[in-house]
């Protein structure tokens, strides 16, 4: 039986990472700095540890493993991580916990495979001026620019990882998520992205009535959702790739066009209202021309279809609430 560390399995994307670890047969140990808000663990064990101390992470990682996943980080949506108000944490706190799984994961004699989450907010900003045509092929990545301190910290802890696979030989996976999304992720708590804010938003609106939307709504986007994203980070697992690969959907839409997405799955007509806000670059979309190329690996499912199961969940939270 494979031996699998999550960590960051207490949040959105690790908790869906255990069940789906579970379902091909892992033993999983998940640990985060907190449990999961949302849903039970389906880990075998779960250990409550902030991975910013260097001894936790050996506590972690004790035991040893084949597989390492690494998601845990201090992030959120654009309403944490594009005011500035949260630089000198998510800096910090995220560096610290990857410069401990980096070196403390060559400590073993039987390294594991380490799997490193870093995010399409590493690309230049003046790639992404365009929201018609923006560029976020893999080899853009340099010279670095990206528009917030969250992105600077994904770059360095990409290199990070880089740095430890070329003078320790350890097997790192690079992916850089494009705004992952679906059930059981922050929706009203001041870390919610996107997808999640807009189904709370139509959730709570009356039919004929008003949903605020940060900026002019022209800024364009791309949403994997979770599930195709999961798919993604197992075949660059098992894959011999190196090199940091996108991971997300190249359907682009603009904020406005989720906004009509959502409401058309809520059957419900609702109006826009623009308000100012933090709103990131201008254009985001993923390129997944060196993925595809490298791994094999596309998505397929339809952002409608992903953001139907999104609005199912978040309105019953809503209930719940
Ligand atoms: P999330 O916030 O739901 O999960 C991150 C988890 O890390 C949280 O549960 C948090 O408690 C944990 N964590 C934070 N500090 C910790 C510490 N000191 N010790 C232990 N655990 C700690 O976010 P997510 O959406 O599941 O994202 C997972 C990873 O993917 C992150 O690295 C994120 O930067 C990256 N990513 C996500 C997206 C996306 O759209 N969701 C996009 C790009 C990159």
């Amino acid at each position: 039986m494979k031996k699998a560390l999550v960590c960051g399995a207490g949040g959105f994307i690790g908790g869906h990472l255990v069940t789906r670890l579970k379902k091909e047969g892992y033993f999983v140990r998940g640990v985060d700095i907190k449990e999961h808000e949302y849903k039970k663990t389906d880990a075998d064990e779960f250990f409550v540890l902030d991975l910013r101390s260097e001894k936790n992470v050996r506590e972690a990682l004790d035991g040893g493993f084949d597989e390492v996943y690494q998601l845990a980080a201090d992030m959120g949506g654009a309403g944490y991580i594009f005011t500035g108000e949260n630089d000198a944490n998510v800096m910090h706190n995220s560096a610290m916990i990857n410069l401990n799984v980096a070196k403390v994961a060559t400590e073993f004699e039987n390294m594991p495979r380490v799997f490193y989450s870093s995010s399409a907010c590493m690309y230049p900003e003046h790639n992404q001026l365009d929201p018609d045509n923006p560029n976020c092929a893999e080899d853009s990545a340099y010279p670095a620019n990206p528009d917030s301190e969250y992105g600077w910290e994904k770059l360095f802890s990409e290199r990070v990882f880089l740095a430890f696979h070329r003078n320790y030989g350890l097997e790192a996976r690079i992916a850089r998520f494009h705004n992952i999304f679906g059930p059981f992720g922050s929706w009203n708590n001041g870390k919610e992205k996107a997808p999640a804010a807009i189904c709370r938003k139509v959730s709570e609106a009356e039919d004929g009535g008003e949903v605020e939307v940060w900026g002019d709504g022209l800024q364009t986007r791309s949403f994997l959702y979770v599930d195709e994203c999961l798919d993604g980070v197992l075949t660059l697992m098992r894959s011999d790739c190196i090199e940091p690969v996108n991971i997300g959907s190249d359907e682009m839409v603009s904020i406005n066009d989720l906004v009509d997405i959502a409401s058309e799955v809520a059957n419900k007509t609702v109006t826009k209202n623009h308000i100012p806000g933090p709103q990131g670059v201008r254009g985001r979309n993923s390129d997944n021309t060196f993925i595809e190329k490298m791994i094999g690996w596309r998505p397929t499912t339809k952002l409608i279809d992903g953001i139907r199961e999104t609005y199912k969940w978040i309105d019953s939270q809503k209930v719940k609430a």
